[in-house]
């Protein structure tokens, strides 16, 4: 966001497009392409394509034509971090009263702000990584097996609504793949416009395709990560399920969704009072944490998101003067939810194999090994001229 705001320009958004065509030119090396649910909702907005052809499987085709080996999807990723988070907030909350709730982990704007701003309260976030983070991981251990070769032959590339993705890439994991890094490269979806552009693609003359299976199946859940209250509505269905062993109805938790900055519910499961919020915008986290602080306020589990709206108003997404979009492409992944016959993320068949043959349960030896991260390995300087910035910046709305 920051960057989009800049007065002089001097704050420009990292490109690393070049290191993807240097890993496509080397016939030794496996590229695998990952994209963020929010992605789809705008990666045509300033390309000639009418908005009702801009489909999912356009998109996917786009990125074929491009070069890509396999295209996979960040949705199915999502629902991995559903069933690691949900597994990992119901063993907090059922181990006894919470004496402060769990935030969700996915957002490295947030995470990098909590660090620098209140360090007191990192112990209260998810270790759950990001579904970009997961996914990399999955890709260079699981998928790397069934594909029998060498995790350093996998070039592992997200295309993300978000600049502060690119930094996350670059942090530091605990996990044991033996590849160095989970995710080798970040795009923008700004980055995939100039990609589409300057491979001069005529959509006219292509056909859309399907994601590369099996890490292309992603449900509803996995696709409203891409709207702020996504994350939380997610958990719930699935924290429901492990509950109670039935599916709730897929929108008994839509009271979280919204644009407000800072909006709370409380649910019933089984008996058990779930009270949670959801925050977007930095301004508004900050608010939410003096409030928890101060006791006005208690919740068990919190989401919050850097971006006002969350990811689809991410500060890697197009930028159209004067307009803001995060809730319109909301709405669109809202849409791509209620149309999909897989609305949970425990239903989604790649996740269960992915289990069942390799990860054992939630949460397992395993899982934790290679799917959450110590957010205290890594040190984030206080800055409070950054502060003053993102405050400015991410105002309520
Ligand atoms: Fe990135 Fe913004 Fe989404 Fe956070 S909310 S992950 S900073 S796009």
């Amino acid at each position: 966001q920051c960057i989009t705001h800049c007065p002089v320009g001097a704050l420009t958004v990292r490109n690393d497009i070049d290191k993807v065509y240097r890993a496509m030119e080397d016939p030794s090396i496996v590229t695998v392409v990952q994209v963020a649910p929010a992605v789809r909702t705008a990666w045509a907005e300033r390309l000639n394509i009418d908005e009702k052809d801009a489909s999912t499987n356009l998109m996917v085709a786009a990125l074929k034509k491009i070069g890509f080996d396999y295209v996979f999807d960040t949705n199915f990723s999502a629902d991995l971090t559903i069933m690691e988070e949900a597994t990992e907030f119901l063993n907090k909350f059922t181990a006894g009263p919470m004496e402060f709730p769990m935030f969700t982990s996915c957002c490295p704007g947030w995470v990098r702000f909590i660090k620098s701003q209140y360090p007191d309260l990192v112990k209260y976030l998810s270790t759950a990584k990001s579904p970009q983070q997961m996914f990399g991981t999955i890709a260079k251990t699981y998928y790397a097996k069934l594909l029998n070769i060498n995790p350093k032959k996998i070039f592992c590339v997200s295309i993300m609504p978000c600049t502060a993705k690119k930094h996350e890439a670059d942090i530091p994991s605990i996990n044991d793949s033996e590849a160095p890094k989970d995710v080798d490269v970040v795009i923008t979806t700004r980055g995939l416009e100039k990609m589409i552009r300057s491979e001069n693609i005529k959509f006219d003359m292509l056909e859309e395709e399907a994601f590369d299976m099996p890490l292309g199946i992603g449900s509803g859940a996995g696709a409203i990560f891409g709207a702020t209250g996504g994350v939380m509505e997610a958990a719930l269905r699935s924290a429901y399920y492990f509950v109670t062993g039935k599916d709730p109805e897929p929108d008994a938790f839509k009271s979280v969704r919204g644009q407000k900055g800072w909006r709370e519910s409380t649910f019933d499961i089984e008996g058990n009072t779930v009270r949670v919020a959801v925050a977007s915008g930095l301004k508004n986290a900050r608010r939410l944490i003096e409030a928890l602080l101060r006791k006005e306020v208690s919740y068990d589990f919190v989401e919050i998101m850097a971006c006002p709206g969350g990811c689809s108003g991410g500060g890697g997404q197009p930028i159209k003067d004067g307009q803001e979009l995060a809730e319109k492409r909301a709405k669109k992944l809202y849409d791509i939810d209620k149309k999909m016959a897989l609305r949970y993320s425990h239903e989604n068949p790649s996740i269960i194999k992915v289990y069942d043959d390799y990860l054992g349960v939630p949460n397992s030896k395993l899982a934790h090994k290679l799917l959450h991260t110590d957010h205290e390995m890594w040190d984030m300087a206080l800055s409070p001229r950054l502060t003053m910035v993102e405050d400015d910046f991410y105002d309520e709305y």
